[in-house]
């Protein structure tokens, strides 16, 4: 039988998989392959390109080999991909002129601080790209590699350098360096890209001194990005689907229209709600990007964004630096342990409170503790803490859009954790669904292709696939509710001052 499976390329932060997905949206089996987290100085992160290309391939490889599948039995790749992260290579030699700089590295920001601090070319920024001007996104990675790489700036001019995110890196290779495209989603995050007109913007590259020839074509998240040539591998399967990791995620959830939305609980959190064809315009500081679309929809689709910097690291914390716990999975019984935190409410913000608070120097709290405050009580206040962060920030994005969010698809590591799910319904009084197959990043590279390969019809084939979600329904009463609600708010309230 041919094409009785879709591949997902999941490249992420510290690690790339291969995931093998059958028809039924099931991930039959992956294989993962970590890399080399490069600290040169402290703030700074890099990958290598051509280890990160490596562990893709060998995963993959090592997928298609213990299964036994030829390239006829495998009907198209995705690829969902670790975002803004820069690379810039030779394509006369495949050869990067440097590391890769990951989205984390912080050696730009005095950099954006010089180029976008003024008011003027901050709102520039904003009404093109929906960006807040940040090191976080590539435009000024880009920047520092051209001037920091001996010769950069000079063999870019001339039309010799290439510029991708990594999911361009990978097209690049794996098409034996025929295609140098991206998609819009990851488009929308490098700050160069108009998310209104569709285009890269030559007011931003002329800002940050990018020669456009750099630039990849853009081209639909689900459609042809070529086909697989590269010595070794299987040949000639098509490669028809791509999408940042966080829009692949709202995919991969069946977001696929205006108030949907999803939330992943992972180290941090990253909240996006479907706003259709609307680029909704933020009165809380949280990003406008560019939605995955299905094949046909004829328009671009947009999304809200806006993250918790500190989710599931919050267990982290109380296993690695508290003891509390030994792993994060046992907390959700150690909090069952008591009916509720008797009063103790933690203020995770360790690296400052983000959205819709936004002090950046805001320090962690603990408040409400009483001789009778035990370890359940800590660890139940440090799940709930997860929740209230993530209810505030439901609450400014659909104050932003104008929307109410009636069903929170839910994913992420933290998102096993069913007491914590529970009271995120019971806060936000509204329905979570949590998806059998939590791999959602992969699936929705999966779909993205699928999609586009006629592997699958429509997204109403993929919306059926998912009958067997667990759901999570508020059971709280209001007043009780309210007042949990208000004791956190004092409890941030505190932290601020
Ligand atoms: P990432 O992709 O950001 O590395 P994951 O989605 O793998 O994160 O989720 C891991 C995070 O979730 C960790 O911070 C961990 O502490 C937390 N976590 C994992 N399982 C649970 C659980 N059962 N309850 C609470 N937190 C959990």
């Amino acid at each position: 039988m041919s094409n009785q499976y879709v591949i997902a390329l999941d490249q992420g932060t510290t690690s790339s998989r291969a995931v093998l997905i059958d028809h039924e949206a099931r991930m039959v089996d992956f294989v993962q392959r970590p890399f080399t987290q490069i600290y040169p100085q402290p703030g700074w992160v890099e990958h290598n390109p051509q280890e990160i290309l490596f562990s893709q391939l060998g995963s993959f490889m090592e997928l298609m080999a213990r299964h036994n599948l030829s390239a006829n039995d495998i009907a198209g790749i995705g690829i969902d991909n670790q975002r803004e992260t820069t690379i810039v290579w030779d394509p006369s030699t495949g050869q990067p002129i440097a590391n890769a700089i990951v989205w984390q590295c912080r050696r730009t920001a005095k950099l954006v601080e010089e180029l976008c601090s003024d008011a003027a070319t901050t709102e520039l920024i904003r009404s093109k790209t929906g960006l807040l001007p940040d090191a976080y996104f590539s435009a000024s990675k880009i920047t520092w590699l051209l001037d920091n790489v001996p010769g950069a700036r000079k063999r870019a001019e001339a039309g010799e350098l290439l510029f991708g995110t990594v999911d361009t890196y990978l097209i690049w290779a794996l098409t034996g360096g025929l295609v140098h495209a991206t998609d819009p989603t990851n488009a929308s995050r490098t700050m160069l890209y108009n998310i209104h007109e569709g285009c890269w913007d030559n007011e931003l590259l002329e800002l940050f001194g990018i020669p456009s020839s750099m630039m990849p074509e853009v081209r639909p998240s689900s459609g042809s990005f070529g086909q697989t040539s590269y010595p070794g591998l299987p040949a000639g399967i098509p490669i028809c689907g791509v999408a940042g990791d966080q829009q692949a995620s709202l995919f991969g959830q069946c977001c696929f229209s205006s108030g949907q939305a999803k939330n992943t609980y992972g180290t941090g959190c990253f909240l996006l709600m479907h706003t259709g064809d609307v680029a909704v315009d933020s009165a809380n500081q949280l990003v406008t990007t560019i939605a995955a679309s299905a094949p046909g929809v004829g328009h671009t689709e947009y999304a809200l964004e806006g993250s918790v910097f500190v989710g599931g690291a919050v267990m982290q914390w109380m296993r690695d630096e508290l003891g509390l716990i030994h792993t994060a999975a046992e907390s959700e019984a150690l909090a069952a342990a008591v009916p509720d935190t008797g009063g103790v409410y933690v203020v995770p913000a360790f690296t400052g409170l983000g959205a819709p608070w936004w002090e950046a120097d805001a320090r962690g709290t603990i408040c409400g503790i009483t001789r009778g405050t035990n370890r359940n009580h800590l660890v139940r206040a440090g799940l709930e803490s997860i929740a209230y962060q993530v209810a505030d920030l439901v609450q400014a994005m659909e104050a932003d859009a104008s929307q109410h969010i009636e069903t929170l698809n839910v994913d992420g590591g933290a998102s096993a954790n069913n007491l914590l799910m529970q009271f995120q319904a019971d806060i936000l009084n509204r329905k979570l669904h949590r998806p059998q197959n939590i791999e959602t990043t992969a699936l929705g590279a999966a779909f993205l292709a699928g999609l586009a390969c006629g592997y699958w019809k429509d997204t109403a084939e993929l919306k059926a696939l998912r009958a067997t979600d667990d759901v999570f329904v508020c059971s709280m009463d209001r007043s009780q509710a309210r007042k949990l609600l208000n004791g956190w708010n004092d409890a941030v309230r505190r932290t601020i001052s």
